[in-house]
């Protein structure tokens, strides 16, 4: 956690790294681009490395981040799309400049026009709309955390991915599910003068 503020949790999709930014909606929210600087560090090891960043970017930001987030969920449980959220993903994905740049190893990175935030979230919009719209290998899903419910791009073979993040979501379940079997397996004894026999 450098400087203090939250780390960032790097998926393998673009768009919905992003929306992982701010996690958590429905539970204690954690806001992991707080500053405009961490923009700058989120966009930078998301391979978009803008060259600054101001209060009004970050707020641009935050706004596609939150259109991708409704639209992605509505595309998810397969509901209209919200008309702002797609206006906004449009409007940000036309109004940046980006090129795709292939490097000598055969990978493809992002060449931004002029390193600027717009730039980078033009990459970001389009990147949402080739998974809404459906484009690309994959299905749209919501986490089966409840204190989650972010939409995610679920790439396994079976497309029966629960959880936005193993490491994070995931675990979390597990361990609760894992403390609920044991309060109902061995809980009861001695509790509120039940005299129920503990197992033995
Ligand atoms: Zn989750």
């Amino acid at each position: 956690m450098p400087d203090g503020f939250p780390d960032f949790r790097l998926g393998s999709v673009l768009a919905t790294s992003f929306t992982g930014t701010l996690s958590e909606r429905h539970g204690t929210a954690v806001e992991r681009i707080p500053t405009p600087q961490r923009l700058v560090d989120w966009l930078a090891v998301s391979g978009l490395a803008a060259e600054s960043c101001t209060p009004a970017q970050l707020d641009l930001a935050r706004e596609l981040r939150e259109s991708i987030h409704a639209a992605a969920t509505a595309a998810a449980i397969q509901d209209a799309l919200p008309a702002a959220a797609v206006q906004v993903i449009n409007d940000r994905s036309v109004q940046g400049r980006a090129a795709a740049v292939l490097t000598a190893e055969g990978e493809r990175r992002w060449q931004l026009g002029s390193a600027s935030v717009e730039d980078a979230l033009s990459v970001i919009a389009a990147d949402a709309i080739s998974i809404i719209a459906g484009e690309r290998d994959g299905r749209l899903a919501l986490c089966a955390s409840p204190t989650c419910q972010a939409a995610f791009f679920d790439t396994s073979q079976s497309r029966t991915r629960r959880w936005c993040d193993m490491n994070t979501c995931g675990n979390r379940q597990k361990k609760a599910r894992y403390l609920a079997n044991q309060r109902a397996s061995g809980g009861r004894a001695g509790s509120s003068g039940d005299r129920s026999p503990s197992p033995r």
